[in-house]
C-alpha cells in the first residue's frame, strides 16, 4: 500500500451565515456534519482569502460579476431556488479563495487538499448562478491550477447531479477534462453522452448518464471500464473531485443507492490512476449532499480514501449496464484503451 498522502483543508465557520433562514436543503448544518468527518485526523489548515476579480473571471462574465456586485448586503433569489443574503456574495468568494488556496499549497507541496466550501460551485455557469450555487469552485481551482503551471487538469464529478457550469467552462478546453457520473434523466437536464466537448475539446468531455435506482456495482463498471482508463490516458497533472454526497442511499433529493463505502474507493480510485502524473497533488470539492448522516458518513470515506489512508472498503461486484456500454462505444473513437 502506498503511503498516506498528506491532507490540508480549507474550513472557514463563517461559510455558516449563507442560510436561507428557511427549509432550504443547502442548509449551514451540511458543514457542521462535514467537520464531524474531519474529527480524529491529522491535518493543516490553509487560511481563507477572498478570490479576486481577476481569478474569478477566469471563468465568469464580467456581466455577472457586476450582476453580484449589485446584489451585495441584499436578499433575494438568483433563481428559482438559489436563495443568497446579505453576506452570500463575500462568502462565496471566500469559499472559491479557500479552493485557490488549497490549490496552490496541493500544487506547491503534493498534498491533498479537501475543501469544506459553501455555497456549492458546480450548476454555477460562466453567466449565472442555478442550482444553489453561486461561484464554481471547482472550475475557478482547475483555472488556477493551470495558471499556476499545470498543463492537465482531470475533473471528476461524482454528485448525482450534472456539473453544467463546470462542463461548460471548459467545453472547447482540450487542458481540462470534465467527467461525471449523474443521474438521467434528472435536474439539471444536461450531462448527455453525446455531449464531447467542441472544438479542440472534442473528447475532452465524458458524461456517463445513469438511471435513478443505480448503486455501487454500476458505478464501479462506470469507473473501470470509462473514467479510470480515460484519467490513466489522459495523465493530469492536477486532479480535482467534485464531491457532492446526494448519489448517497440516504439522500433525499437523488434516487441512486451508493453505500457510504463508495465514496471511499471511488477517490482512492481516482487517486491511484492518476498518482504517476498527478503525485498527489488533488484537490476535493464540496458540492451537493442533503442527508446530514449521509454528507458526514460519505465525507469521511472519501478523505480516508482520497489519501490513502485507508484501504478495505467494502466493494461490490461490478455490474455493467447498456449505457456504459454505449458511453464505451461513443468514446472509444477518442480513447482507444476503452474496452
Ligand atoms: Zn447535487
Amino acid at each position: 500500500m502506498s503511503s498516506p498522502l498528506d491532507l490540508v483543508v480549507f474550513d472557514e465557520e463563517r461559510l455558516d451565515q449563507h442560510g436561507s433562514g428557511g427549509l432550504h436543503p443547502e442548509r449551514p448544518e451540511r458543514l457542521i456534519a462535514a467537520r464531524r468527518a474531519l474529527e480524529g485526523r491529522d491535518f493543516d489548515r490553509v487560511a481563507g482569502r477572498e478570490a479576486t476579480h481577476d481569478e474569478l473571471q477566469r471563468v465568469h462574465t464580467q456581466e455577472y460579476l457586476g450582476r453580484l456586485e449589485l446584489i451585495r448586503n441584499q436578499r433575494g433569489y438568483l433563481d428559482s431556488d438559489t436563495y443568497f443574503v446579505e453576506q452570500s456574495v463575500d462568502l462565496a468568494r471566500l469559499a472559491a479563495g479557500g479552493c485557490l488556496a488549497l490549490t496552490e499549497r496541493s500544487m506547491a507541496s503534493n498534498a491533498v487538499g479537501v475543501a469544506l466550501a459553501r455555497p456549492p460551485g458546480h450548476h454555477a455557469r460562466p453567466n449565472g448562478a442555478m442550482g444553489f450555487c453561486l461561484l464554481n469552485n471547482a472550475a475557478l481551482a482547475a483555472a488556477h491550477a493551470r495558471a499556476l503551471g499545470a498543463e492537465r487538469v482531470f475533473i471528476f464529478d461524482w454528485d448525482v447531479h450534472h456539473g453544467n457550469g463546470t462542463e461548460e467552462a471548459f467545453f472547447s478546453d482540450p487542458h481540462v477534462l470534465y467527467s461525471s457520473l449523474h443521474q438521467s434523466p434528472f435536474y439539471p437536464g444536461t450531462g448527455h453522452m453525446g455531449d464531447v466537448g467542441r472544438l479542440d475539446g472534442t473528447g475532452f468531455n465524458i458524461n456517463v448518464p445513469l438511471l435513478g435506482g443505480c448503486g455501487d456495482a454500476e458505478y464501479l463498471s462506470a469507473l473501470e471500464r470509462v473514467i479510470l482508463p480515460i484519467a490513466t490516458a489522459f495523465a493530469p497533472d492536477f486532479l480535482i473531485i467534485s464531491a457532492g454526497f446526494d448519489a448517497s442511499a440516504r439522500d433525499p433529493l437523488g434516487q441512486m443507492i451508493l453505500s457510504d463505502d463508495s465514496f471511499g474507493w471511488m477517490a482512492a480510485s481516482l487517486v491511484t490512476a492518476t498518482l504517476p502524473s498527478t503525485h498527489g497533488r488533488a484537490l476535493m470539492v464540496l458540492e451537493g449532499g442533503y442527508d446530514l448522516q449521509g454528507l458526514e458518513l460519505g465525507l469521511r470515506a472519501a478523505i480516508d480514501g482520497l489519501t490513502l489512508a485507508r484501504q478495505g472498503f467494502k466493494m461490490p461486484v461490478s455490474r455493467s449496464d447498456a449505457t456504459i456500454d454505449r458511453c464505451v462505444r461513443k468514446l472509444r473513437p477518442y480513447w482507444p484503451e476503452l474496452r
